[in-house]
């Protein structure tokens, strides 16, 4: 039988209708209005997509949303003292620095800057660090999402066996943290790891984050697993996942499509951060 859909734009919906009712609550009781600024540095295409869509998502649910444009060659000093102006303005809550940054810049550096209560992304070391130790901080969007889709099974994630593809600072690590903080069995595969599918034929939850279409096949897949795909990967105008959809979802229990997968609940993630952030802060 093939596979249930993890339908992230249902789950969306249903997650922005809860954000839009606090944010209103917010501004009611607090008189607070939630807001997000995104800084984006030079013209990628795919970044200016990400960063409308981000406005757009706030806008939806009712909160403040301002996009700081810098040209490509921007020096770094231009760019923290940016990031200071947003730490010290009050209409803003959350401050996401849209990756990849021009190659000259250090972007160490300027997620550091960020104030680590705004930092929406859950990038900057001390949330980094709060996550490590399960300490409550700000959890990465991405990750936040594909956490909140594999709880949607409804399945008991104690001892079950996860695999994660993948060991970026943004997605594979803290999912791995993520899933064993719900007490799985965790294993990180990634580029040079020696045997892949014997890791991943045993996974009951395997999560695939390498950047590569169709790179989960269906031989890699144990039957009745639940495979969450966090691959955006552009082929030929279409955006394909990482993981070989159709033959997959033969094999797999619960599968995430892509579009409609993971992607969409990053940004209500993000909306949720800054609701969050805005609801921490005090008045
Ligand atoms: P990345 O390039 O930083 O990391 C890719 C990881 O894949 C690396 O850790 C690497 O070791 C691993 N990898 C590469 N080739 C491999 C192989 N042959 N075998 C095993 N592992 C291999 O990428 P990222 O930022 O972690 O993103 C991963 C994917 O997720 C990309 O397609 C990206 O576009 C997508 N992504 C989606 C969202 C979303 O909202 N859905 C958010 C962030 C990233």
């Amino acid at each position: 039988m093939a596979a249930q859909i993890l339908d992230g734009k249902t789950m969306s919906e249903s997650l922005r209708k809860e954000i839009t009712e606090r944010v209103q609550a917010l501004k009611k009781n607090r008189g607070i209005i939630p807001g997000l600024a995104v800084i984006l540095v030079g013209n990628d295409p795919a970044s200016e997509i990400y960063v409308r869509n981000k406005g757009n998502g706030c806008r939806e649910v009712g909160m403040y949303s301002e996009t700081v444009t810098l040209p490509a060659d921007t020096v770094q000093e231009k760019l923290e003292s940016e990031i200071d102006r947003l730490n010290a303005d009050p209409k803003v809550h959350g401050i996401l620095v849209q990756l990849p940054l021009p190659g000259h810049l250090d972007e160490a550096a300027a997620l550091a800057r960020i104030l680590p209560e705004k930092d929406v992304d859950g990038f900057h070391l001390l949330n980094a660090g709060k996550l490590m130790t399960g300490a409550k901080g700000v959890i990465p969007c991405t990750p936040r999402g594909a956490m909140y889709m594999i709880r949607q099974t409804g399945i008991d994630l104690t001892g079950k066996h996860a695999v994660v593809i993948g060991r970026s600072n943004i997605v594979g690590k803290p999912m791995a943290l993520l899933l064993l903080q719900e007490n799985c069995t965790v294993t990180v595969c990634h580029s040079r790891t020696i045997g892949l599918a014997e890791f991943t034929r045993k996974a009951d939850i395997l999560v695939a984050a390498v950047g590569k279409a169709g790179f989960v096949t269906e031989d890699m897949v144990k039957p009745g697993a639940i495979v969450i795909d966090v691959g955006i990967n552009r082929v030929d105008g279409k955006v394909m996942g990482d993981v070989d959809f159709e033959r997959v979802r033969e094999a797999a229990s619960w599968i995430t499509p892509v579009p409609g997968g993971v992607g969409k609940m990053t940004i209500t993630m993000l909306l949720f951060n800054t609701l969050e952030a805005a609801e921490r802060m005090e008045t």
